[in-house]
């Protein structure tokens, strides 16, 4: 029995199938991140045409069935295309790093609102923030978003023995190997310094508290962000993230 799902989603990726058709992931406001089957849409005469672009916010119809892992999509009308975003390449390059993140480490179809929220607000943000904030922006939705996909980096005290972290000279060894924070004893060859205001600034993040960033805290963020994903979440390199310059 195929089982109707209206809903809204995202659009997080596609890849084209065959000769017209495409498969997309969407993140959708019911079933989580879902991958539909959308048969015939590169197609000039496509009326979903301009539906499947990515971060697009639309409507969409999909048949569910047992024992399947993509689903065909039947129907898709965008709400929300984000033309402010759209229309810089910048902000697209953005925009995409957290595509390619819950794409890549959202777990099937496990419905969870907070995320969707999430990325409505990382886009509602992107489309009127100043071009100087972007790059920040960018940066603490895509950490925000690491428990999401089961990650928490340790920030409170060493993530081996809880004991104290930082030194007088006011930097806090942070390992990557290790997921936190770390004392003297537990350095490691992964070890980064950071300053204080960095590990704040990610503590503030994490818990979803308003923080500011200087310049220098998002360079330390920018610094460890890529290899804290890939050595914590299945090797994954987030190619956007490269781009995103
Ligand atoms: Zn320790």
């Amino acid at each position: 029995m195929a089982n109707i799902i209206k809903c809204r989603g995202f659009v997080l990726n596609t890849i084209p199938f065959k000769e017209s058709s495409l498969i997309a992931s969407v993140l959708t406001n019911k079933s989580g991140k879902v991958k539909l089957l959308a048969k015939g849409i590169r197609r000039p005469k496509s009326k979903m045409c301009g539906a499947m672009e990515p971060f697009s916010f639309d409507e969409i119809i999909f048949y569910k069935r047992e024992f399947k892992d993509i689903y065909t999509l039947s129907d898709a009308v965008v709400i929300d295309s984000f033309p402010e975003i759209r229309g810089d390449p910048f902000r697209v390059s953005g925009a995409m790093v957290l595509c390619e993140f819950y794409d890549k480490t959202l777990p099937m179809e496990e419905s969870n609102t907070q995320v969707f929220s999430e990325f409505f607000r990382f886009l509602s943000s992107m489309r009127k923030a100043d071009s100087h904030t972007v790059r920040a922006l960018v940066i603490s939705y895509l950490i925000r978003a690491f428990p999401y996909s089961g990650v928490m980096p340790h920030l409170d005290d060493c993530v081996q023995c809880h004991g104290p972290v930082g030194g007088g000279n006011g930097k806090i060894d942070f390992s990557i190997s290790a997921g936190g924070t770390v004392c003297r004893k537990h350095h490691d060859d992964s070890v980064l310094l950071l300053d204080r205001q960095t590990v704040e600034a990610l503590k503030s993040m994490l818990q979803r508290r308003h923080f500011q960033l200087s310049n220098s805290t998002l360079a330390e963020m920018e610094g460890f962000v890529a290899d804290y994903i890939y050595v914590h979440m299945n090797n994954i390199r987030l190619h956007s993230l490269k781009h995103f310059k």
